[in-house]
């Protein structure tokens, strides 16, 4: 009787745990949709391409520390950049205008509202079309507000990622090296290195023999590519999370693979080798080996952190 009610109780237990899963992954999809429609809505009012606001938004939600899940729009302005100098926060426009700010009304309901998404992004189209509707008119504007190659640079890319997609739900993430391939790999974060002084280990070490393909975690862009004394040949791509993802001590490169370059999950850039720690084609100074890092930049500085975790469940799904 008594292991009869731990099976229901177990039973319920794993019910609520599937279903709370289930309407999470449902919320997700929705502000999707709703942010994609609200993009879409401000491309058809001001002509500016809808990747473009979902690349700006998407860089001002990494930039945020705890984004409530259910925000739809995280673009936000300053209030005396939207209201004006010297206005006591009165949304009419011509008021707003009068006090030089740059708020508008983008929803029709005749008040400049800096909380409302759709008056938000109204404002950063007319803000955009100052300058012009170009890509290079696009990122003179973006450079005025953001005041930083890199967070421009970032906007411009995740744009294009988006854009070559046809979409802003880019979820899907892999394991960088096949699963049909021998490799191994544990925690090695944090480390320290002996080789060029006293370094921690900005990644994880994953034992794999020579040659074994190397495959984008996620979608992004090609950042960087070549040698470096202690990564050897190595490749570094950004994804739309501003997360930079370096790839270490390849053997080679994939032909065709250039900086700019669009990727997704799956996209073999490179092979495993055991470059680096020495002058350009240094080889063979420790095991064949594939170091992944992940960088954070939060659009002042740029950090590393742990991508064991990460890696643990890109394996998993793999498997699925
Ligand atoms: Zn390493």
């Amino acid at each position: 009787m008594k292991i009869y009610r731990l099976i229901c109780a177990l039973l319920i237990f794993l019910f609520i745990q599937v279903s709370t899963d289930a309407i999470h992954a449902k919320e997700e999809e929705d502000i999707y949709e709703q942010r994609m429609e609200l993009y879409k809505k401000t491309e058809a009012l001001t002509l500016i391409p809808w990747y473009y606001f979902a690349a700006i938004d998407q860089y001002e939600r990494n930039i945020q520390k705890d984004v409530p899940s259910d925000q739809v729009i995280s673009i936000s302005f300053e209030p005396i950049e939207w209201f004006g100098m010297g206005n006591a926060k009165n949304k009419n426009e011509m008021v707003i205008t009068l006090f030089h700010g740059i708020g508008k009304d983008g929803d029709g309901d005749n008040k400049a509202d800096p909380n409302n998404p759709e008056d938000v992004l109204y404002t950063m189209g007319r803000y955009l079309q100052q300058y012009g509707y170009s890509k290079e008119d696009i990122k003179i504007a973006l450079w005025n507000h953001y005041q930083r190659d890199l967070n421009v640079q970032s906007i411009m890319n995740t744009a294009r990622v988006f854009k070559k997609f046809n979409g802003i739900e880019l979820t899907d993430r892999v394991f960088p090296l096949p699963s049909n391939y021998n490799y191994s790999y544990n925690n090695t974060w944090g480390n320290r290195r002996g080789f060029g002084g006293l370094r921690i280990h900005e990644g994880t070490d994953i034992f794999a023999d020579y040659g074994t393909p190397v495959r984008s975690t996620t979608y992004g862009v090609v950042e960087l590519i070549g040698w470096n004394l202690f990564g050897g040949w190595r490749i570094g791509l950004r994804d739309v999370h501003n997360i930079y993802h370096y790839y270490a001590h390849l053997s080679k490169y994939k032909d065709d693979i250039k900086v700019g370059q669009i990727v997704k999950p799956g996209d073999v850039i490179g092979y495993v080798g055991s470059t680096g720690y020495g002058p350009p084609g240094t080889s063979g100074k420790f095991p064949p080996h594939l170091h992944y890092g992940m960088y954070k930049d939060n659009g002042y500085s740029e950090w590393s952190f742990d991508p064991y975790p990460y890696l643990k469940k890109w394996e998993r799904m793999g498997k699925e």
